[in-house]
């Protein structure tokens, strides 16, 4: 069992008094805390910490991530918070225990492995600072060791999870002695049978391989040697996991996995070519295996692992695997990122120390300029995914997003459904706007409703091609199917007028020649080309007309009588409300449902809704103005501008707004100006259903004694201080 005077002792190879007695405090600190609670196998729980904390010292790392060794758990575990850990033991520590609570905080779901490569990278992007990582993975390594006091389930889950997430992420920072140890512990719980039987057969043989490898070790050196090389030979079992995946990648039994033991020769020098040369004595003794030759001195793995890597057919004509390495690239094989994450022990270090740290660096994070090898280390920032964020949904699946993604992007990304009726989105169980900027670890959770469509602003929000090309193609078949409504309404008004009606020319096939004329596959495409404005229905009616001459002379007196059945009734397209993304409210006269109105047929815009005695209506081409009717539900309100003046008094704007507020009204803006006659003028901003409702909230305001007259504003001024105008007004959220 480890003690902290364990700890302390190993710590004074390389740290100051000073930074001992802060480790001696935060053991103090987390013994305090910790009082009291066992780990499962009942003994103290102070004892995990203390555990992790040795292997950090044995990394010879600095004394803020010692403290957060022995500090890890208390603020997820304890009452300790991190405000007093931070008091206690500073900003850098409390940084590293707070990065750990949050990782810790992390759960994966059950689909493990689909998830296992977001779930890495998400850690990766939490771990702000490497140490952060390093600490995570030794403690997962001592709660491995001691995973004996779960349940089998929970053996299993946690297993499973650390094969799949820790293992690689040790494997990536280079620590190999972590990934080994934490793939043969995942290995036992996963596959007990599989392990003991492996445990069995490697040492029912043992003394005979050592025997074995003895041998082969001494060939080597012997041979090395001879060449006035000199170095260390080393003969190692290889981890039972390794082993496990050869039996199985290779479909083999365990008598078939000749190569138990791997060999390594690690040169005295630092010479790269003196690899090389031994690389050459050892093919000379022993023939290569040809394709297992690997050159990672040319070309490092992305890890900065370094070595060469042969096989070759040994003494008994079985394969012998030998790796050979000077004692630097070993230090960064075993070590990896940890290999000099280190007090430096004033030693300047090599070039060539440099170089790894340079090419590590950009590995990591690209080229920020960093002065020595510890700075370096200490303000690492694993920015290994910075243009990705990971999410998880509600059931703990983990999604990967574009750094700014939205909820809309969420939304999107679960069904096209789900996108187009989202209405809003609940980010750790808080309702957030869809602007929201999603963030790492965010656990979210769409909002939908049936009938809600997405709008135009959405595209600004969306940050994924997928979110903005649904979209984008929604809007289109919206704008199209109104089109095509709108192109009815317009056309139909116009046959009528010539006592024509739509259907029936439908049914008898007369649109053809138009059809045929201008390239259109249906009658929709033609009636959403006039809705878009880009045909006109008078030039389609008169085409009508002109091709009808020709068959007027057969029977002409039954159609027009035929047509005089159907006489008009008053035409004209209907307003249903003001999100129909065809239609728009002119803003000169900002019409309410009462007011008489007329359509404007722009061209490619819809139509432009003014009040029917608006002065622009005046100025407009006859053709291009169509009947039009309110149709809209009692819900829908319309932002309308009124201009109250009073005299100026005491509590005036409660004494209005009391009024307003009696009858139901929301009032979005308000501005008052006092004037040189001691009057005030108010402009209200309101939210009106409809004239009638416009023309009551009038009556009820001049009823008030200080009120002189009440005016509802029109015209271009309306409006224009605010942001809101009805030309937002079909853009819905
Ligand atoms: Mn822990």
């Amino acid at each position: 069992m480890i003690r902290i005077t364990d700890i302390l002792e190993e710590g004074q190879k390389y740290l100051s008094q000073k930074d001992l007695e802060m480790i001696e405090k935060a053991y103090i600190f987390s013994a305090s805390v910790h009082q009291g609670q066992l780990r499962l196998s009942g003994e103290p729980y102070l004892i995990h910490p203390l555990e992790v904390t040795w292997m950090l010292v044995k990394m010879r790392l600095d004394t803020a991530t010692l403290i957060t060794g022995l500090l890890h758990d208390t603020v997820e575990d304890t009452l300790a918070t991190l405000e007093q850990v931070e008091e206690a033991f500073g900003k850098d520590a409390a940084f590293l225990v707070d990065g750990l609570t949050k990782i810790s905080k992390i759960t994966f779901g059950d689909q493990l492995e689909r998830q296992a490569e977001n779930f890495r990278k998400m850690i990766l992007a939490m771990s702000s600072d490497i140490r952060i990582l390093l600490i995570k993975l030794v403690d997962r390594l001592h709660n491995m060791r001691t995973l004996d006091f779960h349940s089998p389930d929970r053996q299993k889950f946690i297993a499973q999870e650390t094969l799949e997430v820790y293992a690689p992420l040790a494997a990536r920072l280079g620590i190999n002695w972590i990934k080994g140890e934490l793939e043969d512990l995942s290995l036992k719980y996963l596959h007990p049978d599989g392990y003991n039987e492996l445990m069995e057969r490697v040492n029912k043989n043992k003394e005979e391989r050592d025997r074995y490898t003895e041998e082969v070790k001494d060939i080597i050196r012997r041979q090395v040697e001879s060449f006035g090389l000199k170095g260390d030979v080393r003969g190692r079992s290889k981890h039972f996991y390794s082993i496990f995946m050869k039996m199985h990648e290779q479909r083999i039994n365990f008598d078939e996995v000749y190569d138990l033991t791997a060999f390594r020769i690690i040169l005295d020098s630092d010479e790269e070519r003196k690899c090389y040369e031994v690389l050459s004595i050892i093919h000379a003794l022993w023939k290569p295996v040809p394709g297992r030759f690997k050159d990672y001195i040319a070309m490092p793995k992305a890890n900065n692992y370094r070595s060469l890597h042969t096989t070759v057919i040994g003494p008994y004509g079985e394969r012998v695997e030998i790796q050979i390495r000077t004692r630097e690239m070993d230090e960064w094989a075993d070590k990896g990122i940890a290999a000099h994450w280190r007090y430096k022990e004033g030693r300047v270090s090599s070039s060539k120390d440099e170089d790894q740290i340079d090419q590590l660096r950009e590995l990591l994070e690209g080229q920020v300029e960093h002065k020595d090898a510890r700075e370096f280390m200490k303000s690492l920032k694993l920015a290994l995914y910075p243009d990705e964020v990971y999410v998880f949904t509600p059931k703990g699946d983990v999604k990967s997003f574009p750094k700014g993604a939205t909820p809309i992007d969420f939304a999107y990304s679960i069904h096209t459904d789900v996108g187009n009726q989202c209405v809003g989105a609940k980010v750790n169980r808080s309702i957030v706007s869809l602007k929201y900027k999603l963030q790492n670890g965010d656990t979210v959770e769409v909002m939908t409703q049936a009938g809600h469509y997405p709008g135009k602003d959405w595209l600004k929000y969306a940050v994924t091609s997928r979110a903005v090309s649904k979209i984008k193609q929604w809007i289109k078949t919206e704008e199209r199917e109104k089109s095509i409504i709108l192109g009815r309404e317009i056309l139909e008004k116009e046959l009528k007028r010539h006592f024509l009606k739509f259907s029936q020319m439908v049914k008898a096939n007369e649109f053809s020649a138009i059809l045929e004329e201008h390239s259109l596959a249906t009658v929709d495409d033609l009636l959403a080309l006039i809705g878009y404005g880009k045909m006109s229905a008078k030039h389609v009616t008169h085409q009508l007309l002109h091709d009808e001459e020709e068959e007027e002379k057969k029977g002409i007196l039954d159609r027009v009588k035929d047509r005089f059945r159907k006489a008009p009734s008053d035409a004209g397209i209907s307003i249903t409300g003001i999100d129909n993304i065809m239609v728009r409210f002119a803003k000169c006269c900002s019409p309410l449902p009462g007011d008489d109105i007329v359509g404007c047929v722009t061209r490619g815009r819809g139509i432009t809704i003014h009040e029917s005695g608006c002065p622009m209506v005046k100025e407009m081409d006859t053709e291009r103005i169509i009947d039009a009717q309110w149709n809209v539900d009692e819900k829908q309100t319309f932002s309308v501008d009124i201009i109250v003046t009073c005299k100026d008094k005491k509590g005036l704007l409660f004494e209005l707004g009391n009024v307003i507020y009696s009858l139901g009204i929301n009032t979005t803006h308000v501005n008052i100006n006092a004037t040189p006659g001691n009057n005030a003028i108010c402009d209200f901003q309101l939210d009106i259903k409809d004239l009638k409702q416009l023309n009551m909230v009038i009556a009820e305001l001049k009823k008030l004694k200080s009120v002189l007259s009440v005016e509802r504003m029109r015209g271009p001024f309306r409006g224009t201080k605010k942001n809101k105008s009805h030309e937002n007004i079909d853009i819905r959220h």
